[in-house]
C-alpha cells in the first residue's frame, strides 16, 4: 500500500484518546476497514473534526507512518445531520455502523456493503420507519456478505410456498408445514439443538425476497402492514445475528429504548 493514500471513508466506531485524540475505525470504499489515529480531531479548532464525527463520510487523504494511518485532509461530503436529534434514529444509525464495523475486513474493499451502510443511514436521516430500515437493513447485509437464505421454494421437498411457511434460521432456508414438523424430528433423532425456526406470513416472504432482489438503491421500496413488519425485524434480527454467532450492545440499546 502507498505512502499517502486517497479513500471515500465512514466513520463507523472512535475511541477517545485524552482530552483531543480519536482512533477512528473508517470503512472505506477503496481498502475496507482503516483504524486511523485522530490526532487533535476532538478540538475545536480542528479542520478535521467535522469528517471524524460518528456517522460522518469524507474523502481523506491519509498518510502511513510505521503501522498506522494519520490524516492531512479531509472534506465531509454527508454527515447525516438529522440522526443526531433523535435517540430513535441515533441508535439505529449506531447498530447499522457497528454491523458495517464487525463484518467488513480490514484492507479489503466492499464497495456493496458500504454503499448498503450510506443508504441505511440516508433512510434513517430522511426519517424513514427504523424497524422497516434496520430489518431490510440485516438482511441485505447477509446477503452481500454471502449467507443469503434461499427464498424460492421450500428447502426440504421444493414445492412452491403458499400460505404461512417457516424459516430454518441455522439451514438458511424455507420449509413449508409439512416439511417443518419432519425437520424437527430428524433434528431430534440427531441429537441436535441448534434449531431454530420461526413461522412466516406470505407478506414477510414475499418482503424478503424483495429485499434481497431488488436493485441496491430500491432495497427499501416496499410496504407491509404493521404485524408483518414487526415480524420481518426479528426474523431479519434472528437470521443475521445467529449467522454472525454475536449480537450487539447497539442493538440491545436500540431496542431498550423501544420499549
Ligand atoms: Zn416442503
Amino acid at each position: 500500500m502507498a505512502e499517502r493514500i486517497t479513500v471515500h471513508g465512514l466513520c463507523v466506531r472512535e475511541t477517545e484518546i485524552g482530552e483531543a485524540d480519536k482512533i477512528i475505525t473508517l470503512v472505506t470504499m477503496e481498502y475496507g476497514r482503516l483504524s486511523v489515529s485522530g490526532k487533535g480531531v476532538k478540538s475545536l479548532k480542528s479542520r478535521h473534526m467535522a469528517a471524524t464525527q460518528p456517522f460522518a463520510y469524507s474523502l481523506f487523504t491519509l498518510r502511513k507512518s510505521k503501522k498506522n494511518y494519520y490524516i492531512e485532509e479531509s472534506e465531509l461530503i454527508e454527515c447525516f445531520w438529522e440522526i443526531r436529534g433523535d435517540i430513535e434514529k441515533l441508535s439505529l444509525a449506531a447498530y447499522i455502523c457497528d454491523v458495517c464495523a464487525d463484518v467488513s475486513v480490514e484492507g479489503e474493499a466492499d464497495p456493496e456493503l458500504l454503499r448498503l451502510t450510506l443508504n441505511s443511514l440516508f433512510a434513517v436521516n430522511k426519517g424513514m420507519q427504523t424497524e422497516k430500515v434496520k430489518a431490510a437493513f440485516e438482511l441485505r447485509c447477509a446477503e452481500v456478505i454471502g449467507f443469503c437464505p434461499d427464498l424460492t421454494v421450500c428447502g426440504a421437498c421444493g414445492c412452491e410456498l403458499s400460505g404461512d411457511s417457516y424459516i430454518d434460521i441455522m439451514n438458511g432456508r424455507l420449509l413449508c408445514r409439512d416439511c417443518k414438523p419432519r425437520a424437527e424430528r430428524e433434528e431430534e433423532l440427531e441429537g441436535s439443538t441448534s434449531r431454530l425456526y420461526m413461522l412466516l406470513s406470505p407478506g414477510t416472504v414475499a418482503a424478503m425476497r424483495y429485499i434481497v432482489q431488488s436493485a441496491p438503491e430500491r432495497f427499501l421500496s416496499f410496504n407491509l402492514a404493521e404485524d408483518d413488519m414487526h415480524l420481518l425485524s426479528q426474523v431479519c434480527e434472528a437470521y443475521l445475528t445467529n449467522h454472525l454467532e454475536h449480537g450487539f450492545g447497539t442493538l440491545n440499546f436500540y431496542k431498550s429504548i423501544l420499549l
